[in-house]
């Protein structure tokens, strides 16, 4: 499982620690909910996702959107296209993403979320890199601040690469994403 071009920065046994965290207050804040709608963002989220769900003692509905603003390199477009197709009105969401980092994904996703009128909607990522937001947006629950490096691992990607490493860490030749040259 280890990746010779990743170097490990949070490890594995870091992030389970802090996803039953934020599972135990997530659960506590929603205690007099009935049902949690948790809404995650493809593909990034995926893992953190589904740790995050077994540690949520709060009925769930657990669905995805997706929601893509790279393309496949590691710099952002600058747009967000969004495909919602949940029936999230008058539902309490949950939204779950891997990385806040302008916050330009976010704030247009909960753009269209207020849009179909859910009850509330609040966030939880697993990284932010606070030093880089440009749009307005909080995330209510979040595992580690973290600086402006590119990650990868637990679900994050490089070019599709990566995401199966059960840690978050750098690569270490950014500008080829790991590949010998
Ligand atoms: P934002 O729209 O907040 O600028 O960027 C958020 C999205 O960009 C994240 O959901 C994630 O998909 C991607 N992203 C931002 N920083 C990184 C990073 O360091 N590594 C990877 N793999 N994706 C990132
Ligand atoms: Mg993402
Ligand atoms: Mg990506």
């Amino acid at each position: 499982m280890q990746d010779g071009r990743v170097k490990e920065y949070i490890s594995a046994e870091r992030i389970a620690v802090r996803v039953r965290e934020l599972g135990e207050r997530i659960s506590d804040e929603y205690r007099e909910t009935s049902l949690l709608y948790v809404v995650g963002v493809l593909d990034g989220a995926f893992m953190f996702v589904a740790d995050l769900v077994r540690h949520i003692q709060v009925p769930c509905r657990i669905g995805f959107i997706e929601a893509s603003s790279y393309g496949s390199g590691m710099r952002s477009r600058g747009q967000v296209d969004v495909r919602c197709n949940l029936d999230i009105a008058g539902c309490d969401v949950l939204l779950v993403e891997d990385i806040l980092d302008t916050g330009l994904t976010l704030h247009e996703i909960v753009g269209e979320f207020d849009k179909l009128q859910p009850a509330s909607v609040q966030v939880c990522v697993l990284l932010d890199k606070p030093s880089q937001r440009r749009y307005p947006l909080e995330a209510r629950y979040v595992g580690f601040d973290i600086p402006d490096r590119f990650v990868v691992g637990y679900g994050t990607d490089f070019d599709g690469r990566y995401r199966e490493l059960p840690y978050i860490g750098y690569l270490e030749n950014p500008d080829t994403g790991g590949r010998e040259v």
